[in-house]
């Protein structure tokens, strides 16, 4: 199920805080905290210093600084730490100013944007409000007729598989209104009407581990193309050997069935259709 991501898009002016950057486009995965500063260590000895979002309105001001969870242009995880048209700025007293460049600024240094990989250098309070994952969009296949839909897909090659199986909301199977003959090759083995309420469970295997994730379909809108986004909500997941908290009991087949799947070598029919 290919999620689709926020696009962030920003830019950075050269400014005598920090030479710029141009426009950058990354995806937010989570929601956003905003506030005045933010407190995050630098440098191998991870010494703590205050960042703040910088303007260059009024030759240069502080300005609030935004965090979020994000994946960078190359698929890398992490957390985006922005600030004004200038950038952030790290305030830092030992910091000698540059002569001609800074001086008239607080002591520190300017960055474009700040990426922190680990979770743990941020403050826990920041923290709390960038992991809670916002509800998700994915895009729908619309059928012939008009109605939202989605496949059951995947099988396994040698030692990895991952699998999508479509429940309806009590978890029941579905009555598929397409099964393609060429489902061996395309990992496509039946596609089935979705409404809001239907259950979407993605497993992924890579010997020996299992992760598997339950979402529940809450919302089905139209973009402006008429395309079908659907919002999904992630109920459960399991990784590492267990569940974040257990799935109910009416889910238990569709998540067998999805695990199945994933492992099935080289599938060629649907696992969980009536
Ligand atoms: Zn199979």
């Amino acid at each position: 199920m290919a999620k689709l991501k926020e696009e962030v898009s920003f830019y950075v002016k050269n400014t005598s805080n920090c030479d710029g950057l141009s426009l950058m486009t990354i995806g937010r995965l989570g929601r956003e905290w905003i506030g005045s500063e933010i407190v995050l260590p630098f440098g191998p000895e991870g010494e703590e210093h205050v960042v703040v979002g910088w303007t260059d309105l009024f030759g240069g001001s502080p300005c609030t600084v935004r965090v979020f969870k994000a994946v960078g242009p190359n698929g890398e995880e992490g957390y985006a730490v922005l600030g004004g048209n200038s950038g952030v700025r790290i305030l830092d007293d030992d910091v000698e100013p540059i002569a001609g460049v800074d001086e008239h600024l607080p002591r520190g240094w300017g960055q474009p944007f700040i990426w922190v990989e680990d979770a743990h250098d941020l403050p826990d309070s920041v923290l709390a409000v960038v992991e809670v994952e916002e509800a998700q969009k994915v895009r729908l296949e619309k059928t012939r007729d008009g109605k939202s839909a989605m496949w059951e897909t995947g099988g396994s090659s040698t030692n990895s598989g991952d699998a999508t199986i479509i429940a309806g909301p009590r978890g029941e199977k579905l009555t598929p209104i397409y099964v393609p003959r060429d489902g061996y090759m395309t990992g496509r083995h039946a596609l089935f009407i979705v409404e809001p309420g239907c259950h979407v469970i993605e497993a992924f295997y890579e010997h020996p581990e299992l992760e598997t994730y339950v979402y529940r379909i809450d919302t089905i809108d139209k973009d402006d193309k008429g395309d079908y986004i659907a919002t999904v909500s992630q109920l459960y997941y399991f990784k590492n050997g267990e569940w974040d908290h257990d799935a109910p009991e009416y889910l238990a087949e569709a998540i067998v069935a999805a695990e199945e799947k994933s492992m099935c070598f080289h599938c060629r029919e649907a696992h969980y259709a009536r």
